[in-house]
């Protein structure tokens, strides 16, 4: 057995790992555009001119195309209508190329979510947002997992860290983050604790974990004092508080814990860039399903 002496944890390294995972689906690409006869298209649906959204649109365009994807994107205008938003998905719904559709948030505060959680297809669901991916990863049967917590699994099992029997707490209870996060460990046989803003003693309940999993966009809620000696830490928070400087800094205060932990994601450079991947690998699934 492995034995580890603080104060140095092992660096989770995502940039490293992403770069495996596109080399990965690049190929895996490559074979299916080959027996497709076409190279699937992800869709991105953008309502207004965000320009966070927009970045991020442009990110997902430079990914697909580094993996073999097409890309589009989808514009609204900042004022569309409900009707407007369910035609453009009902559009790419229908569309044989379409492998994977995308609407970025937050929608202009006219527009509930539910729009598109009602319209998008299950199949073309990407990002897993829909109520029937999520039932599906909730029962336990295939389904799109939502990206960041598929991951901060994927961080895991390819630094063959054992979940299963392992305390995990995730901090956060999101749809998108916490919440899948949790299930995840769950089904790998994770112990799984799911803390939130109303948790009382969130130290004391860390202290216990072998893993922990923070989603909570609060910068350096959490401490290397909080920690347990040797304890897994996937950090998803991305904030940036007035007093960093603009850096980006994570939900864990990287310095303490580094002292502490056994192994660790940096903020930038963890599980960010895993995101993405975990996106592509979604959306290649989506397109096997293309008749590939
Ligand atoms: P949400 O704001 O939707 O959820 C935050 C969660 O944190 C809530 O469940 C909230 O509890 C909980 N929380 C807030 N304050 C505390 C506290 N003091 N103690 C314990 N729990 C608390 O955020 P998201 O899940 O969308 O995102 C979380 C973070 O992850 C953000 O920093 C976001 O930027 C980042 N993120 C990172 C991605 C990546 O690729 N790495 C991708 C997506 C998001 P309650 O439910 O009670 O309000």
């Amino acid at each position: 057995m492995e034995l580890r002496t603080p104060p140095t944890a092992t660096i989770l390294d995502g940039r490293a790992l992403a770069k495996q995972l596109a080399a990965e689906l690049r190929a895996e690409c490559a074979e299916l555009v080959a027996r497709l006869g076409f190279a699937p298209i992800v869709a991105v649906v953008l309502v207004g001119d965000d320009p966070a959204s927009r970045a991020y649109s442009a990110n997902i365009a430079r990914t697909c195309a580094r993996i073999g994807f097409g890309s589009r994107a989808v514009e609204l205008p900042g004022t569309a209508s409900e009707e407007e938003l369910r035609a453009a998905l009902v559009a790419l719904n229908g569309e044989r190329e379409i492998c994977g559709v995308i609407v970025q948030m937050p929608l202009p505060p006219h527009l509930s979510p539910v729009v598109v959680e009602q319209t998008l297809a299950p199949g073309k669901d990407i990002d897993g947002i829909t109520p029937a991916n999520a039932g599906r990863l909730a029962l336990g049967l295939p389904s799109f997992v939502p990206n960041t917590p598929a991951g901060g699994m994927e961080m895991l099992r390819r630094h063959g860290i054992p979940v299963a029997g392992r305390r995990a707490v995730v901090v956060g209870r999101s749809n998108v983050v916490g919440k899948p996060m949790a299930l995840l460990l769950l089904r790998e046989h994770a112990t799984v604790t799911v803390c939130h803003s109303r948790t009382v003693d969130l130290p004391a309940i860390l202290r216990e974990a072998d893993i922990v999993a923070s989603a909570t966009g609060r910068a350096h809620l959490i401490d290397g004092g909080m920690l347990r000696p040797g304890v897994t830490v996937i950090d998803f928070g991305i904030n940036f508080p007035d007093w960093s400087g603009g850096k980006m800094v994570g939900d864990v205060d990287f310095q303490s814990a580094i002292t502490v932990a056994g192994a660790i994601t940096p903020v930038p450079g963890g599980t960010g860039p895993v995101t993405n991947m975990m996106l592509m690998r979604n959306a290649l699934a989506a397109a096997r399903a293309l008749g590939g």
